[in-house]
Order: structure tokens, then C-alpha cells, then sequence
């Protein structure tokens, strides 16, 4: 990472697909392995502040910004070896991991298509449709954590329902350089085929950008999934409740705040609909959380995660 490689102030909105909030205080772009794995370590035992971006789909910079050291991981090779085995550097796109291994014979990503982010990103957030998810795969992660290299088992990530220790605490002290999987082969026309039903089904729910997917967390709570009439039969046998659904029975879709919309068409999207900022986009999940409260007695999750300076933010929404 040389000095005239890094940029001072980069806005960090046109990198996320919520297309809102504030700018890097230090930016740098790592365009290959060796450039994030020695970024990485670098920043570590300099005791920096550092924050990791792939395509930017799961998160929300504060208006105010991120302090410390952004690093963009612009990394993209993917291996596929004999036997299954399939390297893939943490920024390459979770799509082209689908096509690569469908390419190859190998099963396992088709749920991958309509995911805009990269590997690294998806593993931060065990990210995955269609009750399947990357955790599924993973026999090895390379990492750089708090300035040493080396390669950890999945296990040491604690991966479970869009989660991993990525996403908690000083998440930027370990970075993800890349990701080992072990594939089965399966069929070439049932891979493409799983692959064009999800993301015909994908089309058919999903509101237009832009957006950050699903912003919350769907809730696992068979009391109240029971305790719901409307909830379609499937989803009460297993004790799933979606996000949307609670948002929904509040009265909040299509509601906004400033350029911040609860999607009509899928509750659980907030869509930036004309300039959002970050503050008007989390004043309004902060307000479906609370009516979801109140009038459920339950917490709903963020999936998406807030980057940088939050402190003292107060919310624009009504109460
Ligand atoms: C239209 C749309 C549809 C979506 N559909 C789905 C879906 O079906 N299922 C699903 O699970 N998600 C979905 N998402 C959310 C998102 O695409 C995934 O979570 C994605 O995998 C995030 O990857 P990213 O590169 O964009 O991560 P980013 O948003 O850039 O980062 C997310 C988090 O991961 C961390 N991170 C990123 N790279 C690394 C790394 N190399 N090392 C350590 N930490 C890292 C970041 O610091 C940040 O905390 C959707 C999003 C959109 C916009």
C-alpha cells in the first residue's frame, strides 16, 4: 500500500447498494491478494481502525462516516481443482463462484445467483436463500487476523443463522483473504435449472433498487409463529416468522421517512427512493422495530450491518 494509493474523504455511498452515507476518513483499494493480505497487516500493527467493504450490500455507512481505514477488496480469483476443491478469494462475486462451479460440474451455489456481494462479504453474514447457505461448503478460511496469516477451520467463525463472529466486535481485525470449498459433482441441467427458479422467484418478490436485500433478520419463535393466523402453513410448521410479515401487520409498508421506504412490495426492503440519508434509512428501521415491539413483544434483527460513526445519532423518525 503505497501513499499515493490512498485516498483521503472517499464517499462511500456509490460502493453500497443503499447508495447513501458518509465518506472513508482513509480509503485504499486492494486489487489482489498479496495487496489485501499485506494492507491488512500492515493496518493491524499499526493499531488502525479498519473496515472491510466487498460490493457493499449488507451495510450502511454512517451520514457522519467511517474513521480509520476502508479497505475495498477488489481481489477476484477463483480455482476450481480436482476432486470439488474450489479456492476463491473473499472479493470475488458470490455469482461468478455459482458460475465457475456450475461451469466445473459442481453443485451447491445455485441459491448464489441474485446475491449482489462477494464471498467475503456472504461469509461475514453466512449469507444464503433457499435453505441452503455458504457455512454449508466451507472447509477453510485464510485470514489475515490482528497482523497474522494463516488459514482457520469454519468452526473458529461461529457461523450460524446469517452470522459470524465477521460481524461482531472489532470485526476489521480479521480479514478474509480467501475461502476453500468442497463441492459434490451434480447434474449440469439441474444446477442451471435450481439456479433460473430461484431467481425467477427472486424477480417475483423483490422490490427494485435500491436496496441492501432484506434488512432484517427473519425471527425463529414457534410461540409466536403460532400465535399469528395470517402466517402461511409452511412457515408456522417451522417456527419461522419473516421480518416482512411482522412489518407488514404493523401497518408500515410503504411508509417512509424522507428518501427511506418500507418497500410495498416486500416490507422487509428499506429502499433509498430519492437522495436517503443513513440517518432517515435507520430512523426508519428503528421505528418498524419499535412498533414490532410494542405490538409483538419481539426483537427484530438487523441484517444489515452500520458501519462507522454512530455515536450519538438520533433518530429522525416519529417515536
Ligand atoms: C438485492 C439484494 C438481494 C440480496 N439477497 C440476499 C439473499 O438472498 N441472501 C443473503 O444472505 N443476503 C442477501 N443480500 C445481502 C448481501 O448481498 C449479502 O449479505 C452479501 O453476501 C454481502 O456481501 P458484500 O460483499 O456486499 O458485503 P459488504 O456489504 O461489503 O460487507 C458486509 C459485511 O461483511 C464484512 N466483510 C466483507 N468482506 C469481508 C472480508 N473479506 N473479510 C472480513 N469481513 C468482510 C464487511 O466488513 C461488512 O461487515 C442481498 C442484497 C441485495 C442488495
Amino acid at each position: 500500500m503505497k501513499p499515493e494509493e490512498v485516498t483521503r474523504s472517499r464517499p462511500l455511498a456509490p460502493l453500497t447498494t443503499l447508495r447513501a452515507g458518509g465518506a472513508a476518513e482513509q480509503f485504499y483499494c486492494a486489487r489482489d491478494r498479496e495487496a489485501l493480505a499485506s494492507a491488512a497487516a500492515y493496518l493491524h500493527a499499526n493499531e488502525m481502525e479498519v473496515t472491510i467493504l466487498g460490493s457493499g450490500s449488507n451495510v450502511l455507512p454512517s451520514d457522519r462516516g467511517v474513521p480509520g481505514f476502508t479497505l475495498l477488496n477488489r481481489t477476484s480469483d477463483i480455482e476450481v481443482g480436482p476432486g470439488g476443491e474450489v479456492v476463491a478469494d473473499s472479493g470475488a462475486a458470490f455469482q461468478d463462484l455459482f458460475l465457475k462451479t456450475a461451469q466445473a460440474g459442481l453443485a451447491g451455489f445455485s441459491y448464489a445467483v441474485g446475491i449482489p456481494g462477494t464471498v467475503g462479504g456472504a461469509l461475514a453474514s453466512n449469507a444464503g436463500a433457499y435453505r441452503s447457505c455458504i457455512a454449508e461448503f466451507i472447509t477453510g478460511v485464510e485470514v489475515v487476523e490482528d497482523g497474522v496469516r494463516s488459514w482457520i477451520g469454519p468452526e473458529d467463525l461461529q457461523l450460524s443463522y446469517r452470522d459470524s463472529r465477521l460481524r461482531r466486535g472489532d470485526a476489521g481485525r480479521c480479514i478474509v483473504l480467501r475461502l476453500r470449498f468442497q463441492l459434490e459433482p451434480g447434474t449440469p441441467a439441474l444446477i442451471y435449472d435450481d439456479a433460473r427458479d430461484y431467481q425467477r422467484q427472486r424477480i417475483g418478490k423483490q422490490p427494485p433498487p435500491a436496496s441492501a436485500g432484506s434488512f432484517f433478520k427473519n425471527v425463529y419463535d414457534q410461540g409466536l409463529a403460532d400465535s399469528l393466523p395470517g402466517l402461511p402453513e409452511r412457515l408456522r410448521a417451522s417456527g419461522v416468522v419473516p421480518s416482512g410479515f411482522l412489518i407488514e401487520a404493523v401497518g408500515l409498508r410503504g411508509y417512509r421517512i424522507g428518501g427511506a421506504m418500507l418497500a410495498e412490495r416486500h416490507a422487509n426492503f428499506i429502499l433509498n427512493v430519492g437522495r436517503a440519508t443513513a440517518s432517515e434509512i435507520r430512523s426508519l428501521a428503528e421505528l418498524a422495530k419499535a412498533r414490532v415491539a410494542d405490538r409483538f413483544g419481539t426483537e427484530i434483527e438487523e441484517e444489515v450491518l452500520y458501519l462507522g460513526d454512530w455515536a450519538d445519532w438520533q433518530s429522525v423518525g416519529k417515536p
